[in-house]
């Protein structure tokens, strides 16, 4: 045994690895990506492990190597899972030889994702089983229970941890050895195809398992029942944390009925937990999903005891809950006065406020310089900019504003056609980032060759997944596991889609850049600009510059149109702080009377 501190993402990998996963796959999304990229940094050599170009291809791929009696994990953020849940629902029917865990991490808050949904509703729609931990620790359990529930049921299985569990730390003790898997390998069978009829008799079998497996999980230790009185409490995943530490203050009487496996429901151990109770409450975070089972069991047991939840006022639907937000609602229900435990210890009062740091592009970020470029082209032009996924979502802030809509990967090119067939009259320019192409732009462009749609694409090639921590990705030329790929090209996939005009443009060479935007707009029928320059993290900074004051006229043009955080007025004067300037030059080339320069200059 070795004892490690880890994250909680840490420790689900580790888990993975312990219980001797094949493959990994994954599309990197906060809170995720660490999971994979702890399975790649920690990989024994025997483990195959890839970013993949979307949700849907990683779980196929994960799926392929579990059919051959491999283990399989795949991983992904919540709204990843929108677009993975193609082939989830039909692979609930399906099934899998070796065991498939699907990793998707939740985002109450939410913190970095345009929704807060909750995958357990995608468990309970595709009849799958979830696991939901409260700790790293058991979040590092949960993987290996998950793998084994998967190949005793045959069954992809859910881990479902929140952002509060994916990246709190705790001190695990992590065994030497792991399970070592060999593979049996695909054998042909009627089994793996999904025609009407099997999928038919798959339903019935996956429908008639759900009372199976919520009495495996009732005799499960994730679940537990401690404590005793009239009144209930019911908690899960990190939630479950925030009542445990709540409750070690109270002195009253409290029955607590922690359920690490909220689908299916473990109705056994439920109904155990109710007798003698006249009220619960029901602490868990996004959806009301064990309120619901528990309202069900409630029912049939004539309405008692009463359930307290989400749907009664009791807990907040939307928003990330914290320990403070638990302890008084766990107060209310219990009838304690606020002042009269000490239940605000783990609080820390005094904390200073952090300061406000408003979501900006960084200094010398490639996309200030494209979306200034397009702004520039486009002056006095009716123009609508559709934004995508990414840093570049960040273009919407002032002082560039340059972003209109952004609704899901992908979306940027798709509503750019919508909005042109709406109001032809209108440039409709659509912003996408060099990932994301790949995960899902590809299709929106053929679709505006085929249709003949009348828009332009600015492609934002810094060569790199920036935002989730610079992973690579098909247009890289590296894999996962380290080694030298082709480099899928952008400019080729559009041409070879059938795009009649492209370019390829450095967005710092300002002027081009520009003009650029101009011949891809004029031009009659779907167009591209592909703006290429690294993502300012992964070059070194040089060719930083200073205002040379007696030059500045203060016009204010360098701080009112680009907004680089490195640029701000000081006692009256411009002046550009080197320790964040990178050295893009924009400002400089902006500048009407030349007072930028280069500090070597
Ligand atoms: S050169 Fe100008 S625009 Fe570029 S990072 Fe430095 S201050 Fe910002
Ligand atoms: S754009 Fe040039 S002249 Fe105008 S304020 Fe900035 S440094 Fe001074």
């Amino acid at each position: 045994m070795a004892k490690k501190l880890l994250m909680g993402n840490e420790a689900i990998a580790l888990g993975a690895i312990h219980a001797g996963v094949n493959v990994a796959t994954g599309y990197p999304g906060t809170p995720s990506t660490e999971i994979l990229e702890t399975i790649a940094r920690n990989n024994p050599g025997d483990i195959y492990v890839e970013w993949s170009t979307n949700e849907k291809v990683a779980l196929e791929v994960a799926a392929g190597a579990a059919y051959s009696g491999a283990r399989a994990i795949v991983t992904m953020k919540q709204v990843g899972l929108n677009v993975a849940s193609d082939p989830l629902m039909s692979l609930a029917y399906i099934g899998v030889k070796g065991g498939l865990v699907i990793v998707v991490a939740d985002d109450p808050g939410p913190i970095s994702s345009q929704t807060e949904q909750d995958t357990r509703h995608f468990a309970r729609f595709a009849n799958l089983p979830v696991f939901d931990p409260s700790t790293p620790e058991e979040a590092f359990e949960m993987i290996q229970s998950a793998f084994e529930l998967s190949e005793r049921l045959q069954l992809p299985v859910f881990v479902r941890p929140t952002t509060r569990i994916c990246h709190s730390c705790s001190t695990l003790e992590i065994p030497e050895t792991r399970k070592k898997r060999e593979v049996e390998g695909f054998i042909k069978d009627p089994r793996w195809v999904i025609f009407p009829s099997l999928s038919y008799k798959m339903h019935i079998r996956l429908e008639k398992l759900q009372d199976e497996i919520g009495d495996i999980f009732s005799n499960m230790s994730y679940n537990t029942i401690t404590g005793e009185g009239k009144k209930g409490i019911v908690a899960s995943g990190i939630a479950y944390s925030y009542v445990s530490e709540a409750l070690s203050s109270i002195s009253g009487k409290v029955k607590l009925f922690k359920v690490g496996t909220p689908y299916p429901f473990p109705k056994k151990l439920a109904l155990n937990f109710i007798q003698g109770l006249e009220e619960v409450l029901v602490i868990e975070e996004l959806d009301p999903i064990i309120e619901e089972s528990m309202l069900e069991i409630s029912a049939q047991n004539y309405g008692r005891p009463v359930i307290l939840g989400k749907k009664t006022g009791h807990l907040p639907f939307a928003g990330e809950y914290n320990y403070q937000l638990v302890s008084s609602a766990i107060n209310r229900f219990l009838g304690i006065e606020e002042n009269d435990n000490e239940n605000n210890k783990g609080i820390l009062i005094d904390a200073p406020v952090l300061p406000v740091r408003p979501p900006t592009l960084c200094a010398g970020c490639p996309h200030r310089a494209s979306f200034y470029a397009v702004k520039i082209a486009l002056k006095n032009q009716k123009a609508i900019f559709t934004g995508d996924i990414g840093c570049y979502t960040l273009g919407n802030a002032k002082p560039l504003e340059m972003i209109d809509t952004c609704l899901c990967m992908g979306a940027g090119i798709t509503v750019a056609q919508g909005l042109k067939r709406a109001q032809p009259d209108t440039k409709c320019i659509a912003f996408i980032g060099d990932s994301t192409f790949f995960h899902s732009g590809i299709p929106g462009i053929i679709n505006a060759v085929y249709n003949n749609t009348d828009i332009t694409v600015i492609v934002l090639d810094n060569g790199t997944t920036a935002m989730t921590g610079h992973q690579p990705h098909p247009g890289v030329g590296i894999t996962m596991m380290n080694t030298f790929s082709e480099k899928v090209s952008i400019y080729d996939i559009l041409i070879a889609s059938g795009v009649r005009h492209v370019s390829k443009v450095n967005p710092f060479d300002h002027k081009k850049a520009v003009e650029a935007v101009k011949e891809a707009v004029n031009f009659t029928g779907p167009s591209a600009v592909i703006f290429e320059a690294p993502c300012i993290a992964l070059v070194k900074p040089s060719n930083r510059q200073q205002v040379l004051n007696d030059r500045c006229i203060l016009c204010k043009k360098c701080i009112r149109e680009i907004g680089c955080p490195a640029i701000s007025i000081n006692n009256g004067k411009v002046s550009i702080e080197p320790s964040i300037c990178c050295g893009c030059t924009l400002c400089a080339q902006i500048c009407p009377a030349g007072a930028i320069r280069s500090v070597d200059e």
